[in-house]
């Protein structure tokens, strides 16, 4: 398909992109004309996103970023402003999911750590990033459908996807004019980061049932998403969070 090339000359940070939604948002952005900074915990998941991306004409730097790693935020920062001079576009997408367990029987070790990669990092990172974001530059917050209503089996991180709503309004207000802030909370997507989907079909039923479209959502549905709001097509829109769900309940 021919795509718009909303980002031609700019440089867009994708965090946790080696594969599934991240994947999807850079390859995106990339196919629209950004050079894409990638990265993940792993060196070889960079390595193959990188070659995948590469082979698709994207222009593509591959590093890797454990998103609660000081040195690895700062290392991101300061390996693409070598390559590229500037940020334009920061997508912050890592998250973790260590636990099924009811929030207060959730151990204070699990609780730490959902809150460090949900909703510190994003800050730190962003943080490390904003001397360096230009005039129109974009951030774009993935949080979850599970923000608006935490269910019991993600009650703790649906809780920290909450946060990153108001961490959006915060963020906006105070990054303005220059930078705009915005939020995508995807509905279910089948990849590795929700199993329960992907290998229980029962599970998968009831969540197709719950969209008003009677599908799940795909990469690609957040990927465009997010390039929307990332683009000077949302020139406009600061502090909003968009529901990619299938009309999934959420809010009205
Ligand atoms: P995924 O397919 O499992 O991909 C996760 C990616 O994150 C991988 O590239 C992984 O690579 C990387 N990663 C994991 N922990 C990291 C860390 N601490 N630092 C840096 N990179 C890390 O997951 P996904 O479903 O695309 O989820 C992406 C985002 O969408 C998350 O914020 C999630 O909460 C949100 N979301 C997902 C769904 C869904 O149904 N899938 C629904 C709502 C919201 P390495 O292993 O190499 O680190």
């Amino acid at each position: 398909m021919e795509r718009a090339k909303r980002f031609e000359g700019k440089v867009a940070i994708v965090t946790a992109s080696t594969q599934g939604i991240g994947l999807a948002i850079a390859e995106r952005l990339g196919l629209e004309g950004a050079s894409v900074v990638i990265s993940s915990r792993k060196q070889q998941n960079v390595d193959a996103a990188t070659q995948i991306l590469s082979a698709k004409g994207i222009q593509v730097l591959g590093l890797v970023c454990h998103v609660s790693r000081p040195l690895h935020r700062k290392n991101l920062i300061d390996i693409t402003l070598q390559k590229y001079g500037k940020i334009d576009v920061i997508v912050s997408n890592a998250a973790a999911n260590p636990s099924v367990d009811a929030i207060l029987q959730t151990q204070e070790t699990v609780l730490d750590k959902l809150w460090e990669i949900n909703v510190k990092a994003t800050v730190l990172l962003l943080k490390d990033a904003v001397p360096h974001l230009q005039k129109g530059s974009s951030v774009v917050i993935i949080s979850s459908i599970a923000g608006y209503n935490p269910p019991p089996s993600l009650a703790m991180y649906g809780v920290t996807k909450t946060a990153l709503l108001g961490l959006t309004k915060a963020l906006a207000a105070e990054m303005a004019p220059a930078t705009r802030v915005n939020c995508v909370a995807p509905g279910f997507v089948p990849t590795n980061f929700a199993s329960f989907i992907t290998t229980n079909d029962a599970v998968r039923k009831e969540l197709e049932d719950k969209t008003l479209l009677g599908r799940l959502g795909t990469t690609e549905d957040m990927a465009a998403a997010t390039a929307f709001l990332a683009s000077d097509d949302a020139a406009y829109i600061t502090g909003e969070t968009i529901v990619v769900a299938g009309g999934t309940p959420s809010r009205l």
